[in-house]
């Protein structure tokens, strides 16, 4: 079945105050599907002045919404989620439009998690427990959780609504308002949501602000009428924004990029067909999302006794890859996410091969027919080296995986942990003790054990080193959104006696 490119206004503007609002300035630029390098429409190219119109409704709103119950909030919740079910298959179209990615993605797995991360968070706030504790038998300690009050955030392009159910459920879950600045590469499914739940929020709850990251995210980190910055995006410009929300000494949490091992040791060729087919599929899930998802296991580690017969197997499914029309519910890898993201990841195939990588597969970009030949393909690519050449320690954010080999466990570990990141990890392997010492060594938030590539509402997910800090998802990511408040309440009628 072929999927269709959503119909798009001509032009978009800025959801503030629970109403569309054209810029100040009356600025735009175009939006271009990766597609086929077509515009797709045009959205606001924002500035401070549209930041403090936010900034207005957002702290206007915060009291009120901040002191509904957590049953209110709850159902509110839960609309949202039934709102995006109920469109489901446009909010699908409109992230492979905008994105790139293949339809079967976006369908099966962005738009449901989308959905279930706004469901977890509903039912997370209510089976909350409080904390009280008898310190004696005339004094009790109350820990109370209030909201911050109105948070900024910002996402990249690489899961347009996924990314965007990831920050705005779990802040207003916890009773914050919400700024958002999607990225400027796909603004799209930011601004269908915010017409799908107009009047499910009472105005100036949830704000969206459009355009570029200079020009819109840098005041709005920088304001000090923000009580937080949440940020997911490149470690360079998250140390950007740390520097911005630091002058108000603002809490900040950082989801930043990643260089993620996946380690294959020789006990998986033991005797499993199904289980070696899984480590197979495992091995070539780099190319999944076109290789642009953070914690895309872009090393692929391989214990030497195993190497020539896996990686002949790891070759044959990357190759039997079919690439084409994102729309095509076959189509297993759509597009790149721009033209300067396509650059980016030839570039580094360059690099590559330049440091003396042996190219196992794929190595340039991928030419398609007719509308598409003007869209940014690549072939999932398969380079060979060590992991101190640059294609292993620099982020490529494409579908690029840098691939070597290692002697023993002592080793995996020591590759895995020799790069600046700490994001994600694989480990695939039939030996009971690996399968806990390994991970447990691995310096990264999120470790995969005979699996990759699972992203439930309910786990918690982050980084170490310089990929970031605090914690989404998970119950844990609601105190990153609140405060804590201690009340000592004393019922002894007596004085202390000092004075
Ligand atoms: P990016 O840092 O270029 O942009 C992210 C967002 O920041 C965009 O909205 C952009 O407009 C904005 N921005 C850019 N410069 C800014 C500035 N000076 N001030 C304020 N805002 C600014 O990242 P990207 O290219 O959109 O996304 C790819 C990166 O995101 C990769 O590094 C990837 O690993 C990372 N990522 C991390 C996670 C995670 O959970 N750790 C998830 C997804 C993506």
């Amino acid at each position: 079945m072929i999927y269709s490119k959503p119909t798009f206004k001509e032009k978009y503007h800025n959801f503030i105050n629970g109403k569309f609002e054209a810029p100040v300035d009356g600025q735009y630029f175009d939006n271009h599907s990766p597609v086929d390098n077509k515009v797709l429409a045009q959205y606001p190219r924002s500035n401070e002045k549209d930041v403090k119109l936010a900034l207005d409704a957002a702290n206007d709103a915060k009291d009120s919404w901040g002191k509904t119950s957590v049953a209110e909030r709850a159902e509110i919740l839960h609309k949202i989620a039934d709102a995006i079910q109920e469109n489901l298959r446009e909010f699908a179209e409109m992230d492979t439009a905008d994105n790139g990615k293949s339809i079967r993605e976006t369908i099966n797995a962005d738009v449901p998690l989308a959905i279930d991360h706004f469901r977890y968070f509903a039912s997370a706030i209510r089976a909350e427990e409080g904390s009280a504790t008898e310190l004696n038998e005339n004094t009790l300690s109350l820990v109370i959780r209030e909201p911050l009050g109105v948070v900024a955030q910002i996402i990249p392009w690489n899961f347009p609504l996924l990314m965007l159910a990831w920050k705005v459920a779990g802040a207003l879950a916890a009773g914050n308002c919400v700024i958002l600045k999607p990225a400027e590469q796909t603004p799209a499914s930011a601004t269908f949501l915010a017409e799908k739940i107009a009047d499910l929020l009472p105005p100036g709850v949830f704000n969206v602000l459009h355009g570029f990251g200079p020009e819109v995210g840098k005041p709005l980190a920088s304001s000090p009428r923000v009580d937080k910055v949440a940020f997911t995006g490149e470690t360079t410009t998250g140390q950007l924004i740390m520097q911005y929300a630091s002058k108000n000494l603002n809490p900040v949490t950082m989801e930043l990029g990643g260089k993620s091992p996946n380690v294959f040791f020789s006990s998986i060729m033991d005797h499993d067909d199904a289980f070696l087919d899984k480590c197979i599929e495992g091995a070539v899930l780099f190319a999944f999302n076109q290789g642009e998802v953070c914690t895309a296991p872009s090393r692929l580690l391989i214990q030497e006794d195993i190497y020539d017969a896996f990686i002949k197997r790891v070759i044959e499914r990357v190759n039997a890859i079919k690439m084409g029309d994102p729309f095509d519910e076959n189509t297993m890898m759509g597009a790149q996410a721009s033209n300067d993201q396509q650059e980016k990841i030839l570039s580094y195939i360059k690099i590559g091969k330049e440091e003396g990588a042996e190219v196992l597969t794929g190595g340039g970009a991928a030419k398609l027919e007719g509308d598409l030949a003007n869209g940014f393909y690549i072939q999932p690519t398969m380079l060979k080296g060590h992991n101190k050449m640059r294609v292993f320690q620099e982020e490529i954010f494409g579908p690029v995986v840098a691939v070597c080999t290692f002697k023993d466990e002592a080793e995996a570990i020591e590759i895995s942990n020799d790069t600046m990141y700490g994001l994600g990890a694989g480990v695939w392997t039939r030996d009971a003790h690996q399968i806990y010492q390994v991970p447990r060594a691995i310096k990264a938030g999120r470790v995969w054990v005979n699996c990759y590539h699972d992203y439930p509402a309910h786990a918690p997910f982050g980084g170490y080193k310089k990929s970031g800090f605090g914690r989404e998802n998970h119950l844990m990511m609601l105190n990153h959104y609140r405060q804590t408040k201690n009340m000592l309440i004393s019922y002894d009628k007596n004085k202390l006696g000092f004075f």
